[in-house]
C-alpha cells in the first residue's frame, strides 16, 4: 500500500470517528430544515446523491438511530419522504397516514421521533390532489373504516367558503397543513422542545406534478 493510500485510509477512519463523536442530529433546527430543502431541490433538478443507503449504513444504524427531521406525511404512494428529500437510512422518522392528520398515535409518535430520537425539524407534509381531503370534500359515504380516517380533516374542509370553488382542494389541503401543524404545537412536550430552541414545527405542500415542495406560511 502507498502513503497515499494510507493517507486516505486514516482519514477515512477519522471521519467515521468524528461520525460517532457528534450525531447528524447534532444540529440546529434551521440547518435540519435548509439540509431537507437542499434535498428536494436535488431530487427536483434530478441531481440526487441519494445518501446513507450503503450496507455500512445500515450495519451502523442497528446500533442505533438519530434522524435530524421528523415527518407526519400522507399515506399517498406518489408522496415516498425519503425520495423527495434525497435522504436515506436513519435520516427521517416518518409518519404516514392518509390525510396526513395529528391523530393521538401519530402525535405519540412524532414526541418520541422529537424528543426521544432528537429530530430537529418535524415537517407536516401535505400533497396535491390528496384523496383522503378530496373524498372529505365530496362527504360522501365510505367503506369500512375509512371515516375514521376522513374526520379529523374535517374542519380543513368547513373552514372554506365555497366547496365548489375551484381551487377548494387546494385550499382545503393547505389547511389541513396549516391545521394539523398548529394542533402538534399543542403537545406540551412538543412545544417545550421549540421553546427549548430544539425543534422547529412547519407545513408544507408537495407538488406532484413537478415534485418540489414549498413551505406553508
Ligand atoms: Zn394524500
Amino acid at each position: 500500500m502507498g502513503a497515499g493510500a494510507l493517507t486516505a485510509g486514516l482519514v477515512r477512519t477519522g471521519a467515521m470517528a468524528a461520525e460517532t463523536a457528534s450525531p447528524q442530529n447534532s444540529i440546529t433546527p434551521d440547518e435540519a430544515l435548509k439540509k431537507l430543502m437542499e434535498g428536494n431541490k436535488r431530487f427536483v433538478g434530478g441531481e440526487t446523491i441519494m445518501p446513507n443507503r450503503s450496507m455500512a449504513r445500515v450495519r451502523e444504524l442497528a446500533k442505533g438511530q438519530k434522524p435530524f427531521a421528523a415527518f407526519l406525511s400522507c399515506a399517498d404512494s406518489r408522496v415516498p419522504v425519503e425520495i423527495l428529500f434525497d435522504q436515506g437510512f436513519g435520516d427521517v422518522f416518518v409518519c404516514r397516514v392518509a390525510g396526513n392528520t395529528a391523530t393521538a398515535e401519530e402525535t405519540g409518535s412524532l414526541e418520541f421521533g422529537a424528543a426521544v430520537l432528537g429530530a430537529k425539524v418535524l415537517m407536516v407534509l401535505g400533497h396535491e390532489y390528496c384523496g383522503a381531503v378530496k373524498a372529505t370534500l365530496a362527504g360522501k359515504e365510505v367503506p369500512g373504516s375509512i371515516q375514521a380516517v376522513l374526520d379529523p380533516i374535517k374542519p380543513a374542509v368547513a373552514m372554506l367558503k365555497d366547496k365548489k370553488a375551484k381551487g377548494a382542494l387546494d385550499e382545503a389541503i393547505a389547511n389541513n397543513v396549516k391545521l394539523q401543524v398548529a394542533k402538534l404545537k399543542e403537545s406540551p412536550l412538543l412545544s417545550s422542545l421549540i421553546k427549548e430552541d430544539k425543534l422547529k414545527i412547519v407545513g408544507a405542500v408537495y407538488d406532484l406534478d413537478e415534485g418540489k415542495v414549498t413551505l406553508l406560511t
